[in-house]
Parts: C-alpha cells; structure tokens; sequence
C-alpha cells in the first residue's frame, strides 16, 4: 500500500486505568515514530487526564468519544470542548451510531456538536452509516446524504473534520462491508462534498471505514481509493491486532 492511513480506535466503555496504561506504554513501543502519528485512541472519557500525560512524548493522538456542544454551565454529566482542548485531545467522536440508536442523538444534535469542535479547532471525526433495514430497502446513499446534509451545516470549511462512513450492520457484528460495498459508499461521500464544497475540500478530507475492521481484512479495505484510514472499535482493544493493522496502514 503507497498511502498513509488514519487509525483511530474507539474502546467505547471499555478498559479501566490499568489496563489502559499497559495497552499505551505497549502501543509506543511497537510502533515507530511515524506510525505514532497515524494513530488516535478514543478512551472512556475519565481516563482522558491520564492518557494525556502518558503519552506526551509520544506522537499518538487521542480525544472523547463525545461532547456537548456549549462550551460550559449548568449541563450535568456533559463534555466541555473546552476542557478538550486543555487536556490536550485533539478529536472527539461525533454521531458514533451507538450515540445516535441508545441516546438518540439527533443529527441537528450532531451538526451543534461538529461546530463547537470546530470553534476549539479539535477534529470532530463526524460517523454516519445506514441500518441493515435501510440498506435492503435500497435508501443507503438517502440516509448518508440526509446525515452529511444536516449533520454538517455548520461545516467551517477552513477547520479540519474527518467522516467515517460505519455501516450500522458492520459494526462490532462481525460481518464487514466488502472492499466493494465500502469504496461505493466511499465514492459517494467524496462526491457529495465536492458537490457541496468543491473538489480542494472533497480531496482533502480522510473518509475512514469502521465496521468490524480486523488484521485480516484491513489490508484489502485499506487499498480501496476513497478509503483514508478506519475506526476500529473491537480490534483497537487489542494491542497485538491494533499494532497489526497499523503497520498495514503506510507510514
Ligand atoms: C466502532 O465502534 O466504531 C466500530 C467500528 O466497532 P467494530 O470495529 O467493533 O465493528
């Protein structure tokens, strides 16, 4: 493979102090320098402080796995973007599916959500991907254009974002979208936002596939043109497969 991939592992609320402290000091030494850069971990958010100082003089990268889209106040059990940005995160999650099907997170929600990562210049990685029943019912690129349209309305095109395309039927299910199927809705992304913005912005952004992305299928996805990288929920837990799909992944 002649590019350089993202990796971005989402433990979702998995791994406690420990166990994350012993997967990091592992990860930095598995991988080098440049591959440290490739990479961005999405721990629990109260292990944020933790990884922060662990990895400062590393390369790898990390944020939340959500936020809330006002900067501070009175909103129990919130995320600030600015506290984001104090730690050190560079991203946060945005619209994971999970955040969209059991917290109900809407996609006017999300856009807020886009916007005030963007005011702290932390990269939303924005996640949209149809159900099983909206792919079989032929609504696939309707529901990508529906959550691109409203979800980035307040797009802040001189800001950075990256989109992961997850197919909700790919996701911690075992059954991974073929190169395919993923390049298809690749291509359709890509060509939605030159439509939209045009074709500097289009080709400047990394779309990553996540959806049950292991050492044995990364290599064959990571090919595909449109693909820049994954979000790997299940294999990032691993630090022998997350190390292993990194060094599929260029640098
Ligand atoms: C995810 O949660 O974003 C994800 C892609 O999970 P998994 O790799 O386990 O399918």
């Amino acid at each position: 493979m002649n590019k350089t991939l993202l990796v971005a592992g989402n433990w979702k609320m998995n791994k406690g102090l420990k166990e994350s402290e012993d997967f990091l000091s592992q990860l930095s030494k598995n991988v080098s320098e440049a591959q440290q850069k490739q990479v961005l971990l999405f721990p629990q958010s109260p292990l944020l402080y933790a990884m922060s100082l662990q990895l400062k003089n590393t390369k790898i990268r990390f944020g939340s796995q959500n936020v809330y889209h006002e900067e501070q106040g009175a909103y129990t059990g919130e995320i600030s973007p600015l506290l984001l940005k104090e730690l050190r995160a560079s991203a946060s999650l945005v619209g994971h599916s999970e955040r969209r099907e059991i917290f109900k997170e809407t996609d006017e929600e999300i856009a807020l959500k886009v916007r005030s990562l963007q005011n702290q210049n932390l990269i939303p990685i924005f996640c949209i991907g149809e159900s099983l029943e909206q792919r079989e019912a032929g609504n696939t690129f309707k529901i990508l254009e529906q959550q691109l349209k409203i979800g980035l309305q307040h797009l802040d095109l001189s800001k950075e974002i990256v989109i992961a395309y997850e197919p909700v039927w790919a996701i911690g299910t075992g059954k991974v979208a073929t190169p395919e199927i993923a390049q298809e809705a690749h291509a359709f992304i890509r060509s939605f936002l030159k439509e939209s913005w045009g074709a500097e912005f289009a080709d400047s952004i990394s779309l990553l596939y996540g959806g049950s992305v292991k050492p044995d299928n990364a290599k064959e996805l990571g090919a595909q043109e449109d693909i820049n990288g994954f979000l790997i929920g299940g294999a990032s837990l691993d630090v022998d497969s997350f190390t292993e799909i990194i060094s599929y992944c260029g640098a």
